[in-house]
């Protein structure tokens, strides 16, 4: 009887985990202008007065862009500078800092330390978040 009880309670708690994950990793989303962009990245200003800064999205072969409701190919010459726009990051590729060698990019480090492959000191490097969605057109 306890067993069984015991049973169904951690059948409860692991459908509760997952029914309560989609809410846990969710991808966030940045509104702004286009600052800057070119055939893998957008830069793109957000915030106003002091909040306001440029953030830089790398993009990828598996970044949907989207303009007015309908999907279309990544192209750099049909962005304009300034144009609004809503770019959203899954969970996981998010902009972050790492340490990585000259020598071999492949190297990504926590810490600061010395190439694994080679021995070199290992340079401190900001990978942009890579962007799920462009959505074009916005403001
Ligand atoms: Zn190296």
């Amino acid at each position: 009887m306890i067993k069984r009880y015991r049973l169904t309670m951690l059948c409860t708690i692991a459908l509760a985990a997952l029914l309560a994950a989609p809410l846990v990793a969710r991808d966030t989303t940045f509104k702004g202008t286009v600052a800057k962009v070119d055939k893998t990245s957008v830069e793109i200003t957000t915030g106003e007065g002091a909040a306001k800064k440029t953030v830089a999205f790398a993009v990828t072969d598996k970044t949907k862009v989207m303009r007015a409701g309908a999907a279309v190919a990544f192209d750099a010459a049909a962005i304009k500078v300034g144009e609004g726009l809503a770019i959203t990051v899954a969970k996981g590729d998010e902009a972050k800092t790492d340490f990585t060698c000259s020598m071999h990019p492949e190297v990504s480090e926590a810490a600061a330390g010395k190439c694994a492959k080679c021995g070199m000191t290992l340079k401190q490097r900001t990978v942009p978040a890579k962007a799920a969605t462009i959505q074009l057109g916005g403001k």
